[in-house]
C-alpha cells in the first residue's frame, strides 16, 4: 500500500511512521531524515540543503521530487511506502503522481499550540533518528540515547524561530494539499492527540 503522511510539523507523522513500518512491512521514508542523512555525511546535497532546512525553509522542489524518485525505484518499496514529509507542495504531488500511484493521504490533524509544545519538547539520536519527548517519552536518562548511550540533540529547526517559520511554511505551502486529495477521493484524517497506536490501528484498517 501507498501511504503519504500528511500534517503540520510535530503531529506525529514520524513517531507513527515508525512503527506502522512493521506493521505494514513497507519502508519509511521521510524526506527530513533522508535530507538530514545527506548533511551528516557531508555530501554536496547536504551541503545545499544545510542552511535552507536550518532555517525552516522548504528545499527546492526539482532537489525534493528527484531525491523521492530515485528512492521509489528501490526494491524495498514493492510492496508499497509510506511517504513521510513529501510532498509537501502541489507542484511535488503533481510529480509524484507521474511516476507512483498514492493509495491513501493520511492526515495528521492537530492545533498549533500542542504543535509548538511537542515540537520544542523533541530530542532526537542523531546517530539513529530515534524520536523523544523530554515529557511525553523522555528517555531512561535524561538526554541520552536507550540503545546507543548517545547524547541527545534538539534540531536546528526545532528552536522556537524555526518553528514559527516551519507552521506559517506549512499552512502556506503544504496545508493546501489536503484539498488535492480530498478532491481525489484519497484523504483519511486521523486525530494525532491520540496515541501513536490508536493511529496505527486506523491505518492497519485502511490497509485491508
Ligand atoms: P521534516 O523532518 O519532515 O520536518 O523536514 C525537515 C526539513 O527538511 C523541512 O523543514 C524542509 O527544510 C526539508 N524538507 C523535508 N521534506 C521536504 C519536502 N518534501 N520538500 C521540501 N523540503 C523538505
Amino acid at each position: 500500500m501507498n501511504l503519504v503522511f500528511l500534517g503540520p510539523p510535530g503531529a506525529g507523522k514520524g513517531t507513527v511512521a515508525a512503527i506502522a513500518k512493521e506493521a505494514l512491512g513497507v519502508p519509511h521514508i521521510s524526506t527530513g531524515d533522508l535530507f538530514r542523512e545527506n548533511i551528516k555525511n557531508e555530501t554536496p546535497l547536504g551541503k545545499e540543503v544545510k542552511e535552507i532546512m536550518a532555517k525552516g525553509e522548504l528545499v527546492p522542489d526539482d532537489v525534493t521530487v528527484k531525491m523521492v524518485k530515485e528512492r521509489l525505484r528501490n526494491p524495498d518499496c514493492k510492496n508499497g511506502y509510506i511517504l513521510d514529509g513529501f510532498p509537501r507542495t502541489i507542484y511535488q504531488a503533481d510529480e509524484l503522481e507521474k511516476f507512483s500511484k498514492v493509495d491513501y493521504a493520511v492526515n495528521f490533524e492537530l492545533d498549533s499550540e500542542t504543535i509548538v509544545k511537542r515540537l520544542s519538547g523533541r530530542r532526537i539520536c542523531k546517530s539513529t533518528g530515534k524520536i523523544y519527548h523530554i515529557v511525553s517519552n523522555p528517555p531512561k536518562v535524561e538526554g541520552i540515547d536507550d540503545e546507543t548511550g548517545e547524547p541527545l540533540i534538539q534540531r536546528d529547526d526545532d528552536k522556537e524561530e524555526a518553528i514559527k517559520h516551519r507552521l506559517e511554511v506549512y499552512d502556506k505551502q503544504t496545508a493546501p494539499l489536503i484539498d488535492y486529495y480530498k478532491k481525489r477521493g484519497l484523504l483519511f484524517n486521523i486525530d494525532a492527540s491520540a496515541s501513536p497506536e490508536a493511529s496505527l490501528k486506523k491505518i492497519e484498517k485502511l490497509a485491508k
